[in-house]
């Protein structure tokens, strides 16, 4: 059947038709750290089977290691330069003001789900939280037999704007909470009833990191948590489907002994070191629901107001605790691949047991009450895990072994890769 069927040309790599249905789940915030605790003491029995039987590395994400770049680049299979996605907002020079980055029209490029539905392959697209959905299902016609919803909104899901409806009594599940893990867990659920009633060709099940904020590897949060996970990812793959495993970014622990924020507020420092109204500090990990981290993560963008030059504010960084790096526009777009037209003038990259905000008085951090800090955008979190069901055919063996694999690759290894 397969032989009749196209290759499908997305940004530059060619996909196969899948020889069965491909499922790719986005663990969010699913940093390696967590498979090292529960591989090494046997809570997760489906996934240590993946590992020993299939294909197993740890990759190298996107960055700024935040949620909408990588789900980006997962979906388009090209780096945050090509997608132009660099984080959740960037600042309009125009206006001065934040502009959100969930729309579709901001996204470059076709994603590998929209080219495989016009392709004639039936396709799915889940998300936990509903800012990445449009992205996600960018390009995609649900009338004509596509899904693509989001757990936030499960219980207003229509034929029309979803390609499904009534999901709640269907998996026979409550509205989960925004704070919760059942908020990924419906997504899992819900690609698994979809999997074994509609066999898509493709689907993509992107999670939320509300749990890896909230737990520590050696949490028994942490552990219910990768159980249940492992629970369905073991019932996808009983479907005959190959399953990817990846992640968006990682997530670090970001507080002292004292069980407080390593902060450094970086828009206070540039006011106090250059002068207030200089610069302005954008902080892209920023999004509705950020009470479980405050809005504060690994890496900002500080964009010039006309007075002090980007040297400058590079100087100014020189010996400030909790700096890895500051880097002029040319120099980050270089070297993490990003996109020139959305970078700030500088940007500031945290060490892995930090984390930077903008102003003190701006960050809500009521939240985090009774929680140490755990939070990502650094490099330090641009390490995920990306774990295939199934053996990797030689060409792709060969092509694991001689480069570090990104993880927008891993459509590229569960569609062409695997035996
Ligand atoms: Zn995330």
């Amino acid at each position: 059947m397969s032989k009749d069927k196209p290759t499908v040309h997305v940004n530059g790599t060619d996909y196969r038709w899948p020889l069965r249905p491909v499922v790719v789940v986005c663990i969010d915030g699913g940093d390696p750290a967590y498979l090292r605790q529960f591989l090494a003491d046997g809570s997760i029995p489906n996934i240590a089977g993946f590992v020993r039987q299939g294909f197993a590395t740890v990759a190298d994400g996107s960055m700024p290691s935040f949620t909408c770049p990588n789900n980006m680049s997962i979906i388009t299979g090209t780096p945050t330069s090509k997608h132009g996605i660099s984080g959740n907002f960037y600042l309009d020079t125009a206006t001065w003001e934040p502009v959100v980055m969930t729309g579709p029209e901001l996204l470059r490029g076709d994603t590998i789900i929209a080219r495989f539905a016009e392709a004639g392959a039936k396709v799915v697209t889940i998300t936990a939280k509903d800012k990445l959905r449009k992205q996600l299902g960018k390009g995609l016609d649900v009338s004509q037999g596509h899904v693509s919803f989001s757990s936030e909104f499960a219980g207003q899901c229509t034929l029309a704007e979803n390609g499904v409806e009534n999901v709640l009594p269907w998996l026979g599940m409550e509205q989960p909470g925004m704070y919760s893990m059942e908020l990924s867990l419906l997504v899992l659920e819900a690609g698994i009833r979809l999997l074994a009633e509609r066999r898509p060709e493709l689907l993509y099940l992107s999670l939320t990191d509300w749990v890896q904020h909230k737990w520590a590897p050696d949490e028994d949060g942490a552990r219910r948590f990768y159980q249940r996970l492992d629970d369905c990812v073991g019932r996808l793959a009983a479907l005959d489907a190959t399953v990817a495993l990846t992640a968006d970014h990682g997530m670090n622990d970001k507080s002292n002994d004292a069980g407080e924020p390593k902060v450094l507020w970086l828009q206070d420092l540039l006011d106090a070191k250059l002068g207030p109204g200089t610069t302005t500090v954008v902080c892209p990990i920023t999004d509705a629901f950020v009470a479980h981290h405050g809005a504060l993560g690994g890496f900002v963008r500080v964009w010039l107001r006309g007075a002090v030059s980007a040297h400058q504010v590079i100087d100014a960084m020189a010996g400030v605790e909790g700096v890895e790096l500051a880097l002029d526009r040319d120099t980050a777009c270089r070297m993490f691949e990003m996109p020139a037209d959305r970078e700030g003038d500088v940007a500031v990259i945290a060490r892995q047991d930090w984390c930077i905000g903008s102003s003190a008085k701006n960050h809500d951090l009521s939240g985090l009450k009774g929680h140490r800090l755990r939070t990502h955008g650094g490099t330090s979190e641009a390490k995920v895990p990306m774990i295939i069901n199934r053996p990797l055919n030689e060409a792709y063996r060969f092509k694991a072994a001689s480069q570090t694999l990104k993880s927008y690759q891993i459509f590229d290894f569960a569609i062409n890769g695997t035996l």
